[in-house]
This record gives C-alpha cells, sequence and structure tokens, in this order.
C-alpha cells in the first residue's frame, strides 16, 4: 500500500515535471504512463442546448433553427477532429485530431427521448438577475453537468457583440494554469454561454461568425488555456508546442510572441478571427485528454446516459 501510494505521489510529480517541460514528442509522451496518447478510441460527449428565447417563432433570431444548431456541432466535430475538406483541417506537424466527438442528448434527465435542442421562452418564466452567468441562465433550465455539457445560447448586450462571443467554466484538476479557468463556486453552475449570433454559420459583419466560438469555449470547458495564459513569457498556456507570447492574440495576422517566435494565429484558445482558426496541438490534445482522465464529473460524461437511445 504504502509503496503504491508513494509510487503515485511519484507518478504526480512525474507528471507535473513533464507538463511543465514537455517538448511534446511523441517519445515523452510514451514514457509518461499517466498521460495518454490521445486515445486511439474516439470519446463521445453528449450535449444539450438551451436555447434561450423571448418568444420569437421558431428559426427566428435567438430561437435559431435546428438546421443552424446541428450545422453548429458538424463544425465543432470538424475542428476537434481536424477533419480534411473542413475549416477545422490543418497540415502543421504540432496539430493533431484531439479524437473527441460532441453528440446532442438523445434523453433528457427524465429518460425521455430529444433532439437534445431544449427551447426556452423566457417571456413565460420568472428569473432572479444574476448576470451573464451559467448561474443566471441556469434558473431556466440545467441538466446534470456530469450526465451532460450544458450550453446556453442566447442574446448578451447588443453593444458587445462581436467583442464578448461567449464564456465557458472550467474544470477543477491538479494542472499547471487550473488557477486561470473560470472556475465555478459551489453553488454555481458549470457549462457554456455563447451569444446567439455567433452560434452556427451565419453571414453577419462579425470576425466570429463560422461557428468558432464555441470550439474556443470547448476548449475550456475540457482545461486549456488561452495561448497567452496569464501574460506571462515563462508562466504561459503550460503547451509547449503553442508557442509562447505575454499578450492577447487578435486578428489575422501572426506577430512575434516571446523569444521572437511568431504566434501561432490559428490557434482556436486565440481571440482570432474564426476564419484563421484550425489548430489544437498535442500539448493542448494531452491536456483536454488529462481532464477527461482524472476529473470526475468530465469524466462521467464519457459514460452519460445522454448518448443513448432511451
Ligand atoms: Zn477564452
Amino acid at each position: 500500500m504504502g509503496l503504491l501510494a508513494s509510487k503515485k505521489i511519484q507518478l504526480q510529480i512525474a507528471l507535473c515535471i513533464w507538463i511543465l517541460t514537455s517538448s511534446c514528442t511523441k517519445d515523452s509522451a510514451m514514457t509518461t504512463p499517466e498521460i495518454p496518447e490521445p486515445g486511439e478510441d474516439i470519446v463521445f460527449l453528449p450535449l444539450v442546448i438551451h436555447v434561450v428565447h423571448s418568444g420569437e417563432p421558431l428559426g427566428t433570431g435567438p430561437n435559431l433553427s435546428l438546421e443552424r444548431i446541428v450545422r453548429q456541432i458538424e463544425i465543432l466535430n470538424e475542428d476537434f477532429r481536424r477533419k480534411e475538406g473542413s475549416r477545422g483541417h490543418n497540415n502543421d506537424p504540432d496539430g493533431g485530431d484531439t479524437k473527441i466527438e460532441f453528440v446532442l442528448a438523445k434523453q433528457t434527465p427524465e429518460g425521455k427521448p430529444t433532439n437534445g435542442v431544449n427551447r426556452i421562452d423566457t417571456t413565460q418564466i420568472k428569473t432572479r438577475e444574476l448576470g451573464y452567468n451559467q448561474t443566471h441562465y441556469a434558473q431556466y433550465a440545467y441538466w446534470n453537468p456530469s450526465q451532460y455539457i450544458n450550453i446556453w445560447t442566447t442574446p448578451l448586450p447588443e453593444s458587445t457583440e462581436c467583442m464578448v462571443l461567449g464564456n465557458a467554466t472550467g474544470p477543477k484538476t491538479d494542472l499547471p494554469g487550473t488557477e486561470h479557468l473560470a472556475l465555478p463556486g459551489p453553488n454555481d453552475a458549470e457549462g457554456i454561454l455563447v451569444n446567439w449570433i455567433h452560434f452556427g454559420e451565419s453571414n453577419i459583419d462579425c470576425h466570429a461568425r463560422y461557428g468558432r466560438t464555441l470550439t474556443h469555449e470547448m476548449g475550456h470547458y475540457l482545461g486549456l488555456l488561452h495561448t497567452w495564459g496569464a501574460k506571462d513569457c515563462a508562466l504561459n498556456d503550460y503547451c509547449d508546442d503553442t508557442p509562447a507570447v505575454d499578450r492577447e492574440v487578435f486578428g489575422r495576422e501572426a506577430f512575434k510572441g516571446c523569444n521572437g517566435e511568431t504566434v501561432m494565429i490559428g490557434n482556436y484558445m486565440n481571440y482570432t478571427h474564426d476564419d484563421v482558426m484550425n489548430i489544437f496541438t498535442h500539448d493542448q490534445i494531452a491536456r483536454m485528454h488529462y481532464v477527461l482522465k482524472n476529473h470526475t464529473g468530465r469524466n462521467a460524461l464519457t459514460r452519460s446516459i445522454a448518448l443513448k437511445n432511451p
């Protein structure tokens, strides 16, 4: 017992050192049993989309059409699977297929069939004003976060369009940099909030119109930091294969970050334009798989009832 326990601690220390020093080669991953090479098998995660609207007819404004929602989930999967022929494809040697796929829930918490889309007319519901956060929207609907990834689409103030695209709560794990994620308090809801105008594809006059907001927020939900981390060249995003940068990465043009390296403009964990985003790196993928393996709630998602028909 004692030996096993101390061996476990040694492995955990080795793991932390690996994350801090990893050069992200295949060899280093293979010699570190605690971080698996991203799975040979695909991991499926269930989603529920709570469409929060103000009584608009179906398919109008925030009461998004089913077609637009389904296309958004397709984009999410193209990005996470680095699908050839899609915007999410890249040939970068640092880029990878996360082997994570998302599925609209097939059953409700009550065991009823669903298409994974839950429409809520807010004009019929009284809530307390808690702000633009998950806990506020959970008053309308909140499904067990160990069985579903809760995603709320909703209008955010018009003045923030093209700026505040969405947000996500992060998982609390022992990964370095976890403190920079938006960690929910004990009574807070967890999930992802997306301004409806940035959900799915549209022709709005804005850089965020190809559905990459959800890809970015899902990265946070699975434990990724922005590429600039805490805006510190030394303590960055804890992924050595994303060039270090100490400020926010916007726009479409790459620039030099720390150590004279060119920033990875296409990384999903930037604030860059939707039309240049196309890469998760091997280190980022390893981080997400670490979360799926070690965070109780995120791990339970992989075995959720929502993945199966009732
Ligand atoms: Zn972000």
